[in-house]
């Protein structure tokens, strides 16, 4: 039979995978013809076979009708009883059965047409039906909906990937991965593996460790990213890199996060950070346009100062029309210290947040909100509503305005620019806290009221500082310690503090989508970075001394950086967590419940790793 238009269509972007699928046509060792949702009217009067799962069985008083589904969606398949023993097997066949189907497509009646079904416009007529593999009642059912708890899907997470929602959400992923390939290859860049087992990489989060059997005592670490081994590959004149890498972090699982998760890792010699981003902006440009067929302009850059300053973080939700407005200077010498603490300590913020209409929301509601920026470290949430600005105090209701003069507050609220019917609301703590607050309050506030002004917000932030404070007043780096400064060894050396990086992050509706650098490719610069952060020669040397060692043989100038690729599926596929857009992901407790990874080892095993456990594993 020839081979058919629909299944061409969809493997179009992969010649070399079409001929095989052909060649296997032609030689007869592939059971089916026809993906059960590539069927469609242009195929009324042929035969077709089908190979899938029984998702739903219904006997309808003497013609049974099986939904059979395969990884492109549902077909309708009806025996009658004219072919009896078709038909008989037909009647035994169960959710989940594994079959294969041979029938005539035919046109459904106008009526019985199914538009929630791709292929819902025909039917098979069913002639011949081969029970493949039978299956138990699965734990849970596949063709209604249910609220299955996210244990069990993890546990069960073959029969999960079944419902065609998580199907779709891998095949989104494969077709994003297949067009940043494309993208890469086509601009020169190559595709290097580098090695999982190797030595820390520093990134700021624990390492994974491997114990070494052949080297007693020691211990591989599994790369936090390939951020190494890319540079060293630039300093072997690769001068375009890139890979789909894995990366693993041993972090508190707290937010959406995955111990092991998926970068494409990026390096590039001899272009400065205007070029990478040119040619990273264009890749996620053609990505959307390829695959959801969106279309951003070019993404404004934004320095860190501005992102904190007008939005409370370094990854700006730009969709959120609301912005933080600092007020510290109508502040400073009001009698009310919950401001003027703060407003005279440069440590600290005093900012306000207009919200329009929002002099209605309810007491509850602002509590609520009271509440929520707590998280945040905040000591409460002080607010004005705007009920009357003509009617001067009397107009205003909130708890805090007769600790200020009118003149002040009328200041403010024309530099919120607010207006009847407003609420401006108020934090006042360390800058860190406020900005932590206020900008978490802006987003759930552009949730709660739904103030998005478009679907897609990208932008770059730039102009990072070098070095973050600790609170013991040491510095650990922004990016990571191979990011390049914008001023020399000797300026940097002298006030680390105020250096400014030259790194850029890609930022997509409040979520960092990815980041990176241009790096040091000079020895004293990197032997000064890591001076300034406390590292000592000797462990330059035992850590790094590989790096150093390259950085003295032709280092090209180079830089490069690192999307996040499940975070960037989980927005394209518009899922809630990365969990779902991740095959087989690990539970927040970094576990996973199907294969129960991490799982004990016994004594021999531990005695060739040269491990003693300190507590013996508690007997089950
Ligand atoms: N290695 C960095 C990261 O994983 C990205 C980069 O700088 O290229 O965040």
């Amino acid at each position: 039979m020839a081979f058919c238009l629909g299944a061409l269509r969809v493997y179009r972007r992969n010649a070399s995978y079409r001929n095989e699928f052909a060649d296997h046509r032609k030689h007869h060792t592939m059971m089916r013809s026809h993906y059960c949702g590539q069927l469609n009217e242009s195929l009324a009067d042929q035969e077709v076979t089908l190979c899938g799962w029984v998702h739903r069985r219904r006997d309808h008083g003497g013609v049974i009708f099986l939904d059979i589904r395969d990884r492109e969606g549902l077909a309708q398949v009806v025996f009658d009883p004219d072919r009896a023993e078709t038909f008989a097997k037909a009647d035994r066949v169960r959710s989940e059965y594994v079959v294969k189907v041979t029938g005539k497509v035919r046109l459904r009646p106008e009526g019985a047409r199914n538009a929630n079904m791709a292929s819902g416009a025909i039917e098979v007529l069913g002639y011949e039906l081969e029970v493949l593999n039978e299956a138990e009642t699965p734990p849970f059912p596949l063709n209604e909906y249910t609220d299955v708890g996210e244990e069990t899907r993890l546990r069960y997470r073959f029969i999960d990937l079944r419902r065609p929602e998580m199907a779709e959400k891998l095949k989104l992923r494969s077709r994003i991965t297949s067009s940043i390939r494309r993208y890469l290859d086509d601009n020169g860049f190559l595709d290097v593996e580098t090695p999982i087992l190797t030595r820390a990489t520093p990134e700021g989060a624990r390492d994974y460790l491997v114990p070494s059997r052949t080297h007693a005592g020691s211990f591989f670490a599994l790369p936090q990213s390939p951020q190494l081994f890319k540079q060293l590959l630039m300093v072997a004149g690769f001068d375009r890199y890139y890979q789909i890498a894995k990366c693993f972090r041993d972090e508190d699982l707290r937010a959406d996060r995955q111990p092991e998760f998926t970068q494409i890792d990026i390096e590039t010699s001899f272009l400065d950070e205007k070029d990478i981003m040119g040619i990273t902006e264009t890749m996620v440009r053609n990505l959307f346009k390829e695959v959801l067929d969106v279309e951003f302009g070019e993404l404004p850059h934004m320095s860190l100062a501005e992102a904190m300053r007008r939005f409370g973080s370094d990854k700006p939700d730009l969709r959120i029309p609301l912005e933080l407005v600092d007020v510290e200077d109508q502040l400073k010498d009001v009698e009310f210290k919950v401001f003027a603490g703060p407003a005279n300590d440069p440590k600290c913020r005093v900012t306000a947040l207009r919200v329009p209409g929002g002099a209605s929301m309810p007491r509850k509601q602002i509590d609520d909100y009271t509440k929520f920026v707590g998280i945040y470290g905040a000591k409460g949430l002080a607010y004005i509503k705007v009920n009357e600005r003509a009617a001067g105090v009397e107009g205003l209701q909130s708890p805090i305005v007769k600790n200020i003069p009118l003149d002040n507050i009328n200041v403010i609220l024309d530099r919120v620019g607010a207006v009847d019917g407003d609420i401006v609301f108020f934090g006042a703590d360390k800058a860190r806290i406020v900005s932590e607050a206020l900008g978490a309050l802006r987003i759930k506030l552009g949730h709660d009221l739904n103030l998005f002004t478009c679907e897609w917000a990208p932008l770059w932030v730039v102009d990072f500082p070098m070095f973050e404070e600790n609170d013991d007043g040491s510095l650990t780096a922004m990016h990571h310690p191979f990011t390049a400064p914008k001023c020399t060894p000797a300026e940097l050396e002298a006030n680390p503090a105020a250096a400014l990086s030259r790194a850029y992050d890609m930022v997509l509706n409040g979520t960092e989508l990815g980041g990176g650098s241009i790096r040091i490719h000079d020895k004293t610069m990197q032997q000064t970075v890591f001076r300034v952060l406390g590292i000592s020669e000797d462990e330059q040397q035992e850590k790094f001394g590989f790096l150093l060692d390259a950085l003295k043989y032709g280092a090209p100038p180079h830089g490069g950086l690192a999307f996040g690729l499940d975070r960037l599926v989980m927005l394209m596929t518009g899922a809630q967590s990365i969990r779902e857009v991740i095959a087989f992901p690990k539970t927040q407790s970094a576990a996973c419940v199907m294969t129960q990874a991490p799982g004990e080892v016994d004594n021999k095993s531990l005695r060739e790793l040269h491990i003693r456990l300190r507590e013996q594993p508690k007997a089950e």
